[in-house]
């Protein structure tokens, strides 16, 4: 499970995390929805210690992430032991962030080889396999700017699933491309929902979270004002700033 422990973060002076609680189980979809601004992707980078919270902490399957505790305090782990943590997190950017350089089959490839993982050859059978699973075994020999967005976003979650991670993020992964090439992709997230990969997902598609999520949860002004099954949270919702939010989107 992931959990998120009371989490404080700031940017100088603006409180943007106060007091953020959050469990998501293994298996489960959680869904993230908000305003702009009310701070999810904060909480995605705090969860894989991009970014450091000022209170609180954030643990995954009962390790915590990017610190250790010394007696009252917590101390910052090595650059190396964050990075070792990261790769059990998949991050799934709004961007693609795809490296322009390689070929779509050495980007799925690289990560397994860096962290000593796989060998090359290993590590190239193993993105063949991801990259057949999206959709894209005609394409492992082009190079990003070949593909369009929705095919280098694919790219990019068949990147995320290389290091076998506990745990996927997405941070809005649909929000970038045209809408004819949404679908493709919200495909591919709901085939890893279905096979049972741990996801967390912010996204500005109410329909799709109505659709895929296990649990919703609403942030407003740095907090979690409401969190629940779609039915409740989308439906139903208790809270006035809740039900204020989805009349605007929905
Ligand atoms: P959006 O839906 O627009 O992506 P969000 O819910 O993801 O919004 P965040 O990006 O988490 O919101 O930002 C929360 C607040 O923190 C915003 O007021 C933002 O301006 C501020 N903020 C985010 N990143 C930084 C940063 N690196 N330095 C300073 N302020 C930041
Ligand atoms: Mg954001």
């Amino acid at each position: 499970a992931v959990e998120v422990h009371d989490v404080h973060k700031w940017y100088g002076a603006q409180q943007v995390l106060r007091g953020v609680r959050l469990t998501v189980r293994p298996g489960e979809v959680t869904v993230v929805v908000g305003p702009s601004g009310s701070g999810k992707s904060t909480l995605l980078r705090v969860i894989n210690h991009l970014e450091k919270p000022e209170a609180g902490h954030v643990s995954l399957n009962g390790e915590l992430i990017g610190v250790r505790r010394q007696g009252e305090h917590l101390r910052e782990l090595s650059e190396r032991a964050i990075l070792t943590q990261r790769s059990r997190i998949g991050f799934v950017f709004q961007n693609f962030n795809l490296f322009p350089h390689l070929t779509v089959l050495d980007n799925v490839a690289a990560a397994p080889v860096a962290v000593g993982r796989l060998s090359r050859p290993g590590a190239r059978e193993l993105a063949r396999d991801l990259l057949a699973r999206v959709g894209l075994a005609d394409k492992v020999l082009a190079y990003p700017r070949q593909l369009s967005g929705g095919q280098q976003q694919r790219v990019a979650i068949a990147r995320a699933l290389a290091l076998r991670p506990g745990v996927i993020l997405f941070d809005e992964p649909t929000s970038a491309l045209d809408p004819e090439l949404v679908g493709e992709v919200l495909a591919v997230i709901k085939d890893l929902a279905h096979s049972g990969t741990t996801l967390v997902i912010v996204t500005h598609e109410i329909g799709f979270a109505r659709e895929i999520a296990d649990r919703v949860v609403f942030m407003d002004d740095g907090r979690i004002v409401e969190q629940g099954t779609p039915a409740e949270v989308l439906d139903h919702p208790r809270q006035e700033r809740t039900r204020d939010f989805l009349s605007k989107v929905l």
